[in-house]
């Protein structure tokens, strides 16, 4: 049996979600996600479960949950957990799939997704962390928010007349047909976490054994929305927020149900391809370019309305009017106000396996921040464009080959600070050989139907050709 001071097996023996401080979760001083987690954690280890689990992550404060346990795990979108858990549930079948959502996730945008999934009584276990309020946003008011429970979007309190009534989900769960167990538990004080434990450990028994769906409502504490100190947040919970969500099993028929199989059709893919005309042909294109490697795997960063999004977009567009496999993920920083933005953009001859670039080939870093964030990550031979209008400072020990590029100043001299993006395509579309300028100019006169616009952006694409051509 685990003891439950020792780390549990199932987390990794380091978080790396910051880097700096590998021991600690994200989560703020005193929250109940991590008392949640350790739970979890333990119960996983003590029914020997690790190795079947998937989790389906959600969008919120437990957003970042695949940092810490090493178990398989997916992350959905907004709402979308108990949805795209239904997915691994059945096509996993011997899995032990976990959905874990916040109230906001769970109980606002993804309420259809989750009703729907206990309604069909899938093979799985759903965490609802409840903490009465939006987390990871800042404390906006959430369907779970008390009456009277001052939050950023209810400043004078919340209003049955307004806002409606606080959701009793667990109340809503238990009155479906389908769900095999269903139960609210806290994690605020030793009393109440031994018997979420017991609760946890049933639930998760439920899933070794395939008997259906299990929703477990988890009440916890959230220091930081609540503004109040962790050992006021944890009374608060038995004061007030037990009256309105009392704790307690609220159905189980974990006795009566037996081992259910779920359908499953597998897909066909090669007759999706066929139906979509997207078969593979034998022969190579003709119109490919004649790139300087087979793949190359592109991160453009900067701000937030520097252009990192489309200058990614544009340089996929472009290959892809080659003849190029080419995919482009953007990122928008979302735990960070102000953080980073990139895309990522990779450019292939030959089918891409993952749209992810961990260790870009060519990095263009707009400002200081991202060059801080990925010029460590660029491989010996790898290309590193930085922004040496904004950037004054280059990280030591840097393994690509850097290249400065006064973007900003060029795109002024070009009309317009905004084109610094193009000056950037222009630049490395001569670095790495991939484009004739006349292409290029050919391309953006598609993209700027304005002509004084056109004309500025072909001046910037210009700048960042010749400066390449100089470096
Ligand atoms: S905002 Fe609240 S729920 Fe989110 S990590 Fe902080 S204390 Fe936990």
């Amino acid at each position: 049996m685990t003891k439950v001071y020792e780390k549990s097996p199932v987390f990794f023996d380091t978080f790396e979600r910051k880097p700096s401080y590998k021991e600690t979760t994200h989560y703020c001083p005193g929250c109940g996600h991590g008392v949640l987690h350790k739970i979890i954690a333990d119960q996983l280890a003590e029914l020997g479960l690790q190795d079947r689990t998937i989790i389906v992550g959600p969008v919120g404060c437990g957003v970042f949950i695949y940092y810490y346990f090493d178990c398989a795990a997916v992350s959905s979108a907004h709402g979308r957990a108990s949805a795209v858990a239904t997915g691994v549930s059945r096509a996993n079948p011997d899995s032990v799939t976990i959905s874990y959502q916040g109230d906001g996730d769970l109980a606002a945008i993804g309420t259809s997704n989750a009703i729907h999934a206990a309604n069909r009584g899938e093979n799985m276990i759903v965490f609802f962390v409840n903490n009465n309020i939006y987390g990871m946003t800042g404390g906006q008011l959430a369907p779970t928010t008390l009456i009277d429970q001052i939050s950023t979007t209810s400043p004078y309190g919340r209003t049955v007349k307004n806002d409606g009534f606080p959701l009793r989900m667990a109340e809503m769960m238990a009155g479906l047909e389908a769900p095999t167990l269903v139960a609210r538990v806290a994690v605020n004080n030793p009393k109440n976490i031994r018997q979420a434990t017991r609760v946890i450990k049933q639930g998760l028994e439920v899933q070794r054994d395939k008997k259906g769906y299990v929703f477990i409502e988890v009440l916890a504490q959230c220091p930081t929305n609540w503004k109040k100190d962790p050992k006021d947040a944890c009374e608060w919970i038995d004061n007030v927020v037990c009256k309105q969500y009392p704790l307690g099993i609220y159905k189980d028929q974990v006795a009566e149900r037996e081992a259910q199989e779920r359908p499953c059709e597998r897909v066909d893919f090669a007759a999706v391809a066929r139906q979509l005309g997207l078969e593979e042909s034998p022969e190579k294109p003709e119109n490919q370019i004649e790139m300087i490697a087979e793949e190359l795997r592109f991160k453009f960063a900067g701000f937030g309305g520097q252009g990192v999004l489309s200058l990614g977009m544009l340089m996929a567009q472009m290959s892809m009017e080659h003849d190029m496999d080419v995919t482009w993920l953007p990122s928008y920083g979302p735990e960070m106000r102000g953080g980073v933005a990139n895309s990522s953009v990779v450019v292939s001859k030959n089918k891409i396996g993952s749209p992810v670039v961990d260790h870009p080939d060519v990095l263009v870093a707009l400002n200081g921040p991202s060059l801080e964030k990925f010029g460590p990550l660029v491989p010996a031979g790898g290309l590193i464009i930085y922004n040496s209008s904004l950037i004054d400072h280059v990280p030591d020990g840097l393994k690509g080959k850097v290249y400065p590029l006064a973007a900003t100043d060029l795109a002024t001299e070009a009309g317009t600070a905004k084109a610094a993006n193009v000056v950037v395509l222009g630049f490395v579309a001569q670095k790495t050989n991939m484009f004739e300028l006349a292409d290029l100019e050919k391309f953006l006169a598609k993209s700027f139907k304005k002509p004084a616009l056109l004309d500025v952006n072909i001046k910037a694409l210009r700048a960042g050709w010749e400066a390449a051509d100089k470096s």
